[in-house]
């Protein structure tokens, strides 16, 4: 994937100089009832610090789910589902089936929509699809130590990486025991 180590430098990295003429960038507010932006002080260049987007999957096999152990930081050796930045001008879903076979070595395709995840002071947004394997043998790819099938009751919660993925893995459980509820009282 291009890196969720990237968030964390992200979230470290002061920009100090304009993109487009190289003058100095100033904190300035240019709406009041906005966050102040880094302005270039020489062409007036608003340089707008947008969220990075993540797509992941959420890959059901025969009642399991795809975890990948991290073996990069940040986190390393946590948790996640298989995900990773979107590129600019790509759909969010063929990001998704993408980062998916990257990390994890399966062919995917998405079922649907599982949730959106942000949070104050994070400047990524993660989107998170319901999907399943169609191809390709489940395999540790570059960037984690171990890929493994995890029965929901199996999940390491102590172990997981991101608040994004407990939350995204408790609402997945939680709808698992609405399912098998509705279907035992039929
Ligand atoms: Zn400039």
């Amino acid at each position: 994937m291009n890196g969720a180590s990237a968030t964390m430098m992200h979230e470290e990295v002061v920009f100090h100089f304009c993109p487009v003429c190289g003058g100095k960038l100033q904190s300035r507010v240019v709406k009041s009832e906005e966050p102040a932006r880094l302005v270039c002080s020489r062409c007036e260049f608003v340089y707008y610090l947008d969220p990075k987007v993540v797509a992941c999957s959420i890959v059901e096999i025969d009642g399991r789910i795809v975890l990948l152990k991290r073996g990069i930081e940040p986190q390393k050796g946590k948790w996640v589902m298989p995900g990773g930045y979107v590129d600019r001008g790509e759909e969010v879903r063929a990001a998704a089936v993408r980062e998916t076979e990257e990390e994890c070595g399966l062919k995917t395709r998405i079922r649907g929509l599982h949730g959106v995840y942000s949070y104050p002071g994070r400047i990524t947004v993660v989107i998170a699809y319901l999907a399943e394997a169609v191809g390709g043998d489940l395999k540790a790819g570059d960037e984690s130590v171990e890929a493994r099938l995890v029965h929901p009751a199996d999940i390491p919660w102590a172990e997981l990486a991101f608040q994004s993925t407990t939350d995204a893995l408790t609402e997945f459980c939680k709808r698992k025991k609405q399912q098998d509820r509705g279907s035992a009282g039929r």
